[in-house]
């Protein structure tokens, strides 16, 4: 482990310890809750969309750190984009995760610290829990659909 590791490692403490946009809003436009049976992750995403944007993102979750910091870590690099600007980041965070994209810090801020955890296989799902609720969540409001409410 580097120097940038260990700094990328305290970044994602203390997203886990102090995290970004933790709660529920009051009336959201969209709610889902996905689960990463592997690691026992949970999370409840809740946006609110004005305007063809992610006006309001708040999650409330309880896993691992990896799963927690990242929710923290998505609802600020999503937070104002629109619609379509917030599904591009998560997929170039899922390709990041995978191996088939580098960080960008422009589109992913802190969550680039999650990089790292590409190198762990089985904790990749904890990283991706999050963002892959916001894509569920995202496109149930576009086409009215039932969110998923799955496994992720
Ligand atoms: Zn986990």
């Amino acid at each position: 482990m580097g120097g940038l590791d260990d700094l990328y490692q305290q970044l994602i403490l203390d997203h886990y310890r102090n995290r970004r946009n933790q709660g529920r809003l009051p009336d959201p436009t969209v709610a889902v809750t996905h689960n990463n049976p592997l690691c026992g992750d949970q999370l409840t995403l809740e946006l609110l969309i004005e305007d063809g944007r992610v006006a309001e993102v708040r999650h409330e979750g309880d896993g691992c750190s990896i799963s927690q910091a990242a929710a923290s870590m998505m609802s600020e690099a999503v937070a104002g984009r629109t619609l379509q600007e917030a599904l591009e980041v998560v997929e170039h965070f899922r390709l990041m995760m995978h191996g088939d994209a580098e960080p960008d810090e422009d589109l992913l801020g802190d969550a680039v610290a999650l990089e790292g955890v590409a190198r762990y296989p089985v904790r990749i799902k904890c990283a991706l829990l999050s963002w892959m609720a916001l894509k569920d969540a995202i496109q149930s409001a576009e086409s009215g659909r039932t969110p998923l409410n799955t496994q992720s």
